[in-house]
């Protein structure tokens, strides 16, 4: 070896691995390296490449890069309320276990991040990250000796469940894993650029961007790290940029929303003075993302979950965004879901938190019937929509529905009037605007429009009979689009029915 240290002048390849975890941990493990002293390294689209040049500088260097992510990444300092003690506490949705603590400071059990033990691993890394012996599970490599096996602080995926896919193969071979991906693996729980949104009572949400260009990847990360995101203990979405405080996001889909919306109002209206074109935010917003859910408790199965943003969805984001309008911000966020209780009318969480999820998942997954349906009056209950959020609906309905049905904003005036109608007579029977909702054929369709005007007779309040002609001539133009005015049909029925009733107080 010429008395040179052993690991020193290798040049380490890391191809993409095509896995979501393992690929943003090399661009995490970049970001790493070139923080440090002591390595050469460089990005490209397909690969990272490093060389470590002054060994002993560089350990020193990694160490402490890696504990400094560890207590601003991994772990969180909160004032306890009670006794005023400052605390660290790990991210719950952190796979690495605690372990013993030291002088009243919480450690994590794994060597990589441990205080006392963190330099001898590093060693052993760089000491046996080439060379003819086993080959790895995770990455094909061929390597010395490995310094850990696959378990979930390496990688989330590695459970003893067996429908998971993949995993099965895996299992007989957990052991064969080289020190580099343990190192790129380990280290992913430390990237500031995921996504979390942590839900106490039963589980914690990570988004990790599913780009397999690195250096894609790391322009896009770097882009909203600064800008939308922080670092609190339940969610890192900046509620106002530049300021403490983090969105409280309902679920899953609700909480893409909200990220999506602050990447479009934050970056794409700066980035280059003005607004970017939408070819430019096409390239620029990442649509692809896996959804990792971690439940409380301890056992950790892990559910993956890809979740894909059509081009048309992304489109009707900026356009609304342009017009300061915000879909998340000013309608989904707003609304309440109340409940009729003995002790009153209350706003009932859980209701709240679902109806916003459903209607963030149903526009994300570009399902109108699906987000019509989800504002159907349960037993009850009822919907409170603000003033804001109506604005925001329709201009989103136009974008979403009329547009490409080649409708005028006229139409949908009248669309809204007999929405308005229905509303009437459903606050009387309720049982009219479901069966309008559930109608399944044309003709189920007419028959409720039907009933409708035989209803409208009896109301006290004189109703615009005219627009009921009006929508039924529109409907016998675009037939093949009935179920689509059926729909926006329902919303508006359904919204006018919430604002009725709550004008008139309880029901
Ligand atoms: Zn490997």
């Amino acid at each position: 070896m010429n008395g040179e240290a052993k690991g020193e002048g290798v040049k380490v390849e890391i191809p993409t691995y095509n896995d979501v975890w393992m690929d943003n941990g090399v661009v995490n493990l970049y970001r790493i390296l070139n923080d440090v002293d002591g390595v050469n390294v460089n990005l490209k689209a397909d690969k990272l490449e490093f060389e470590i040049t002054e060994k002993a500088r560089f350990l020193k260097s990694i160490k402490d890069e890696i504990k400094q992510k560890r207590d601003s990444v991994v772990f969180v300092t909160e004032k306890d309320d009670k006794t005023g003690e400052i605390r660290n506490i790990k991210k719950d949705f952190v796979l690495l276990q605690y372990g013993k603590k030291v002088r009243g400071k919480n450690v994590l059990k794994e060597k990589i991040y441990s205080d006392s033990e963190i330099l001898e691993r590093l060693e052993q890394i760089f000491e046996k990250i080439v060379g003819e012996g086993s080959s790895c599970i995770l990455c094909g490599r061929t390597y010395l000796s490995g310094v850990d096996k696959l378990k979930q602080a390496v990688y989330p995926l590695a459970t003893k469940i067996r429908s998971l896919s993949g995993v099965r193969t895996l299992k007989e071979q957990y052991t064969e894993l080289c020190p580099l991906c343990y190192l790129i693996g380990s280290l992913e729980w430390c990237d500031e650029g995921i996504i979390y949104r942590v839900f106490p009572t039963s589980h914690s949400l990570v988004f990790i961007p599913n780009i397999y260009d690195f250096k894609k990847l790391n322009e896009s990360k770097s882009k909203w790290i600064d800008t939308v995101l922080t670092g609190e203990r339940f969610s890192n979405i900046r509620i106002s940029k530049g300021e403490e405080g983090v969105e409280r996001t309902s679920g899953e889909y609700n909480t893409l929303l909200c990220f999506f919306e602050k990447f479009l109002r934050w970056i794409c209206l700066e980035e280059e003075g003005g607004w970017m074109t939408f070819e430019s935010v096409k390239k620029e917003v990442c649509r692809d993302w896996t959804c990792m859910e971690v439940p409380w408790g301890a056992v950790k199965n892990i559910k993956f979950e890809n979740i894909s943003v059509a081009d048309d969805i992304l489109g009707i984001m900026y356009e609304l965004v342009k017009d300061d309008k915000h879909i998340y911000e000013n309608f989904v966020k707003q609304l309440l879901y109340l409940r009729k209780t003995p002790k009153g009318t209350q706003i009932d969480n859980a209701g709240t938190y679902e109806i916003r999820e459903d209607l963030s998942r149903y526009f994300l997954m570009d399902n109108f019937s699906g987000f019509s349906h989800s504002l159907i009056p349960r037993k009850k209950s009822r919907i409170i929509f603000s003033k804001e959020a109506r604005e925001v609906l329709e201009d989103l309905i136009y974008l979403w529905r009329l547009k490409k049905m080649g409708l005028e904003k006229e139409d949908l005036e009248t669309i809204r009037s007999v929405g308005n109608i229905v509303a009437e007579t459903s606050s009387k029977s309720i049982g009219l605007l479901y069966r309008l909702d559930k109608a399944r054929t044309p003709n189920e369709f007419w028959n409720s429009l039907r009933e409708i005007s035989r209803k409208m007779i009896g109301l006290e309040k004189p109703v615009k009979a005219k627009s009921l002609d009006s929508l039924i001539q529109l409907v016998k133009e675009h037939e093949g689009d009935w179920e689509e005015i059926r729909n926006i049909l329902v919303v508006y029925s359904c919204m006018y029915y919430y604002i009725k009733n709550f004008e008139r107080g309880e029901k």
